[in-house]
């Protein structure tokens, strides 16, 4: 099988990855330099868009802000998987709050604002606080506002007037602020033939609307409450393959905060903590196999790497830490690869992820030393 991923970052090369035992091989398009590579080397292959998509048994993507005169031709081709309706309201929060309403699947309160008269009605709808988030191109908390009191609106409208003139058919979404106690995700996938196999919930933890820090959680009713949900919302998208849903834990009430029309960072624990990992599950779905099971085998924890390239010798030495990167050129904050954390039970991973924080500095790893802190005083 040969698969074509748009995309040609660490989630098209872990798909490699996790596709060669299968003999499933993958090129992916780089819609920035619009060529096609191998997605480890990124040696450019020769192919033009054109031809690999002629080549490809599949064609996949990596992200949801693609160019839609792409997702066009592919979707032409009939071989595209999960469906662009699906990536589309991953890259859209006007599509994907539709979306989701159509789902019956609960969500924060919402209004759509073009205008100055817009943002008014949206004050009255939604109310004070409130989350403004750009309807296109933002993400990891780029393009959001919070307007906690009255008097920060006009400021806030000049910035968000700014950004609705900058793009073609842009938008704000208001939110109301959801007092939320933790986030949550769940990844799963869905085969063309309807089964659903998800895997049990994320806790995840963002520093600066990054995710940093993520660990496999065992909660039967919430687990519950989230698979309900991911299988409504992927039936009502006719989807096929891997979807993550990230969801606010409202007191042990569940609100999707968004959906991702892909393998996710959230799910990068499954590499060493499932018996099959999200990579692989993607794949089976998208070429027609049967999925993997999504047990949990081991308790994982994943950190991610920002803005590093090196790790010190005694974090690779230690045992059950499973080392990721990405090969990619060092840039401020930037995701250079990530660390899997593994042990028997969650103690053993909270030791480990304690002896950990004595080796990364809190400054390129907050979210750890937070984590470890917390950990410690409730033990
Ligand atoms: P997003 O890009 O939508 O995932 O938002 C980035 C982060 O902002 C989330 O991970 C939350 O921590 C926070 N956030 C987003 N929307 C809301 C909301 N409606 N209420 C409270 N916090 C939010």
């Amino acid at each position: 099988m040969h698969v074509l991923v748009l995309g040609a970052g660490q989630l098209a090369r872990m798909m490699s990855l996790a596709g060669a035992p299968l003999n499933i091989q993958i090129s992916a398009y780089d819609v920035n330099s619009e060529t096609v590579v191998h997605p480890l080397t990124q040696m450019t292959t020769g192919n033009d868009l054109a031809s690999a998509i002629r080549q490809a048994d599949v064609i996949t993507a990596e992200f949801e802000h693609i160019p839609l005169d792409i997702l066009a031709v592919c979707e032409k081709s009939g071989k595209f998987l999960p469906s662009t309706e699906a990536i589309k309201a991953g890259g859209d929060r006007r599509i994907e709050k539709k979306r989701l309403d159509d789902a019956g699947v609960k969500n924060a309160r919402y209004f759509v604002i073009q205008t100055y008269e817009d943002f008014h009605k949206a004050i009255e709808h939604v109310g004070v606080p409130m989350v403004l988030k750009s309807a296109l191109g933002g993400y990891d908390g780029k393009g959001q506002w919070r307007l906690k009191e009255l008097d920060q609106a006009d400021t806030i409208w000049a910035e968000m007037a700014e950004c609705i003139a900058a793009t073609d058919h842009q938008a704000i979404v208001a939110e109301e602020f959801v007092p939320f106690v933790r986030e949550v995700s769940l990844v799963g996938a869905r085969s063309a033939n309807g089964t659903v196999a998800v895997y049990p919930l994320a806790e995840n933890v963002h520093t600066n609307g990054v995710l940093s820090l993520s660990t496999a959680i065992t909660d039967q009713a919430l687990q519950e409450q989230a698979k309900q949900m991911f299988t409504a919302v992927a039936e009502s998208l006719g989807y096929v393959g891997v979807l993550a849903l990230e969801f606010f834990d409202v007191s042990g009430s569940l609100l999707v905060n968004e959906i991702a029309p892909r393998v996710h960072n959230s799910g990068h624990w499954t590499q060493q903590g499932s018996e099959t990992c999200q990579f692989e599950n993607h794949l089976r779905a998208i070429c027609a196999m049967p999925l993997g099971s999504t047990r949990l085998i081991r308790e994982t924890t994943m950190i991610n790497i920002l803005g590093e390239d090196r790790l010190p010798e005694a974090v690779m030495a230690m045992a059950g830490v499973h080392v990721h990167w990405y090969g990619k050129v060092k840039r401020s904050g930037r995701k250079m690869g990530h660390i899997n954390v593994c042990g028997d039970s969650s103690g053993s991973v909270q030791n480990k992820l304690s002896d950990l924080a004595q080796w990364l500095d809190q400054a390129a790893y907050p979210a750890l030393h937070e984590f470890v802190r917390k950990s410690s005083t409730q033990a």
